[in-house]
């Protein structure tokens, strides 16, 4: 059958969702957004913005930005849409520099796994822009940071969690949920203390005891004989402790007080697993034990 030349022009001629994108860290979840819109055609173009200038070359010559960018004023200037994932503790800093550069339609969002202290930050520094500002959250990741870790499928059937605000632009709330369900994710929208909360539970916690486990093996003298006779059990408990510490450190300090509250639950319940262990209560430990497989086997039945 013969193409038609003027359906293909017109479908050429789509415009894109976003004209101009700018990655503040251009990271795992940076360059993995850049990559997936840009494999949608769903971004015109992309400027990179960093404090690692071998990062963003690798960036560039990966073909995850189009463009480096000299500062942050420049780079922000007639913006669509304004990502930042940077490690949380850059992100008052990093918002303080664009504010007074927006344009009045630029909207600006986020990636970071906390939310309260982030609202907080952008309601503080960006002002009468805050409208426009949509806290975000993608419920994806892997343990290796760097653009070089970037890839455009990080976020297809994942959950991305928007945490909007009395304040939020419907208008900007609606770009920002466009494009991530045009990079493959699933948009959910939940409160920023409910979402604190959960992934105090879900993801800070574990993090948290995974680097501790490894730590408190290497504090032992023999810690070098340790390691080398680990099996697969504590190699997959352990892969998360292979995360960005920077980052990490940000999380925990930023969700100071719902980590806590998890910290203290765990922590009683291991209380109560020690006594069961120095009171030789075998049926006990393995009632718990138990409980939990058949949570887990619950949780990952498909439904
Ligand atoms: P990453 O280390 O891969 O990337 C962060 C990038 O930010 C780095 O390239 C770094 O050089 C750059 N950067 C640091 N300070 C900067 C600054 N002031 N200005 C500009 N760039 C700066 O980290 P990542 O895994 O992509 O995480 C980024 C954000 O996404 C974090 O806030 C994190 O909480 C969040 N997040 C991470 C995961 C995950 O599993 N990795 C999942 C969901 C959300």
């Amino acid at each position: 059958m013969k193409k038609n030349p003027a359906k293909k022009t017109r479908a050429r001629a789509v415009k894109p969702l976003i004209g101009k994108l700018v990655v503040f860290g251009v990271g795992l979840i940076g360059g993995s957004f850049a990559l997936a819109l840009k494999k949608r055609r769903a971004v015109a173009h992309v400027v990179g913005v960093g404090r690692s200038r071998a990062n963003l070359l690798a960036a560039r010559r990966l073909g995850i930005i189009d463009e480096i960018a000299s500062d942050a004023a420049s780079a922000v200037k007639d913006a669509d849409l304004v990502l930042l994932a940077v490690p949380l503790g850059q992100t008052r800093a990093v918002l303080a520099q664009i504010a007074p550069h927006l344009a009045p339609h630029t909207v600006v969002s986020d990636a970071g796994s906390t939310k309260r202290d982030v609202i907080d930050s952008a309601r503080r520094q960006l002002g009468a822009a805050f409208p426009r500002f949509v806290p975000a959250h993608p419920i994806a990741g892997t343990e290796k940071s760097g653009a070089t870790a970037a890839f455009p499928e990080l976020f297809t059937e994942r959950n991305l969690i928007l945490t909007p605000v009395a304040e939020t632009s419907p208008g900007a709330l609606k770009l920002v949920a466009a494009a991530w369900k045009l990079a493959g994710a699933r948009v959910v929208t939940m409160d920023a203390a409910a979402h604190d909360r959960m992934f105090a539970l879900v993801s800070h916690l574990p993090h948290l005891l995974s680097f501790t486990a490894v730590s408190n093996i290497a504090g032992y003298p023999d810690a070098k004989n340790l390691f080398q006779h680990t099996g697969g059990g504590f190699r997959d408990w352990t892969r998360i402790a292979g995360s960005s510490p920077e980052m990490w450190r940000d999380i925990c300090v930023a969700n100071r007080d719902a980590l806590l509250n998890a910290l203290d639950s765990y922590l009683s319940d291991l209380e109560e697993v020690r006594g069961m262990l120095e009171a030789s209560d075998a049926a006990a430990l393995e009632a718990k034990f138990a409980t939990a497989r058949a949570a887990r086997a619950k949780w990952l039945t498909p439904k």
